[in-house]
């Protein structure tokens, strides 16, 4: 079946098959990565593999830090005001523009002074600002924003603006490593593993080296920053499964589709395909997010009423869709179209779309 699921979400099936071929022992060792120590060399090249893939894809330096973390992207909504934030005597500046941007405003209240630059709510999220919507102030402790919101389908087309000096703090969890960026435009971009880079379990933060120090010694140490960088993302035992398993995405994503401009295009054909089908629908279907910020990697729309929908969700299933029912608070459908969804997947879907409104409308 085609996967179309938010996250947890699909992965390439050449990496699913080296996990499973892997499994039982991994070349070079005489046992499962499952049993392996964190210390083992075999383990410690896996990370620095890893870390290399991620960083020649991305183009990072190392003025930045890459760590391998736990916690998921709901432990940085905190770890990151309690570093940047807390005892800085500044306000931090948060640009919200779906609901995970609004739990992270949330949990950075409880470290420190957080000003919402600009709110989407009232549209229901169903855009981004643009740079003259909202200003940020050149003492603010950094500026935060969530380039893709998942669950709404809307997504930044560019960095948002920011004065010089301030730290620009990214949310890449659903859209890591879907396009070329510009890494030295940021002090801090973070994601969970489990939508667009691998399996639950691990969180990328690329951090910029010179913001390592702002975190307070009494933080309790799996939440400081500096501990993780000093100690190679090994100042515990780190999630060897999941680090092992990014390491083969990123790897796929170098060798096998050709780095991150190849994924873009791939991207841009996937959603095209699912956009048209919206668009060309006479109005049967009714995409949330408004055409100039609609997300590549998840398209979120809306069929006449609820019968069409649970229909539709049933078709989609008989024809191997899955996972193709939207998020409570927009309702719908949320079609999850990840660097790992094939073009067939996708083609699939938007033939269906075609189809059924043909039929239905
Ligand atoms: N940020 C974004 C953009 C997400 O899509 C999600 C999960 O869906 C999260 C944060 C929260 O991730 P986690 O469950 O790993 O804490």
């Amino acid at each position: 079946a085609y996967n179309f699921s938010a996250g947890p979400a699909v992965l390439p099936v050449s990496v699913l098959e080296q996990v499973r071929d892997e499994m039982m022992c991994l070349p070079g060792s005489r046992c499962s990565l499952l049993e392996m120590s964190h210390r083992d060399k075999v383990f410690i090249d896996i990370l620095h593999d890893a870390e290399n893939t991620v960083r020649s894809l991305m183009g990072i330096s190392d003025d930045y830090a890459v760590l391998f973390l736990q916690g998921g992207a709901a432990l940085q909504f905190s770890m990151i005001p309690a570093n940047l934030l807390a005892g800085s005597g500044k306000s931090a500046a948060y640009i919200q523009t779906g609901v995970w941007g609004k739990k992270a405003i949330a949990e950075a209240k409880k470290e420190g002074d957080v000003n919402v630059v600009y709110d989407a709510a009232e549209s229901n999220f169903n855009h981004v600002p643009g740079s003259g919507d909202y200003s940020v102030s050149d003492d603010s402790a950094y500026l935060y924003f969530c380039n893709n919101e998942t669950i709404q389908g809307v997504q930044f087309q560019d960095e948002p603006a920011c004065p010089a000096g301030v730290p620009l703090v990214c949310d890449a969890s659903s859209d890591f490593m879907h396009k070329p960026v510009d890494i030295n435009k940021y002090g801090l971009m973070y994601a969970c593993a489990q939508k667009n880079a691998g399996p639950a379990g691990v969180t990328v933060v690329v951090i910029r080296r010179d913001l390592l120090d702002r975190g307070s010694k009494t933080l309790p140490g799996y939440l400081q920053y500096k501990n993780h960088a000093d100690a190679d993302s090994e100042w515990n035992t780190p999630p060897t499964f999941a680090i092992w398993v990014l390491g083969k995405v990123a790897r796929w994503l170098q060798d096998d589709i050709g780095g991150l401009e190849a994924i873009e295009k791939l991207n841009r054909q996937k959603s095209s395909l699912l956009y048209d089908a919206i668009d060309q629908s006479g109005g049967f279907y009714t995409g949330h997010a408004k055409p100039d910020c609609r997300s590549l990697m998840n398209v979120t729309f809306t069929l006449p009423n609820d019968d069409l929908q649970a229909a539709f969700i049933a078709e989609a299933a008989a024809n191997d869709l899955v996972a193709l029912k939207g998020h409570r608070s927009v309702g719908g459908i949320r079609a999850s179209v990840y660097n790992a969804m094939p073009l067939e997947g996708a083609k699939a879907l938007a033939q269906l779309m075609n189809d059924f409104a043909s039929k239905n409308a």
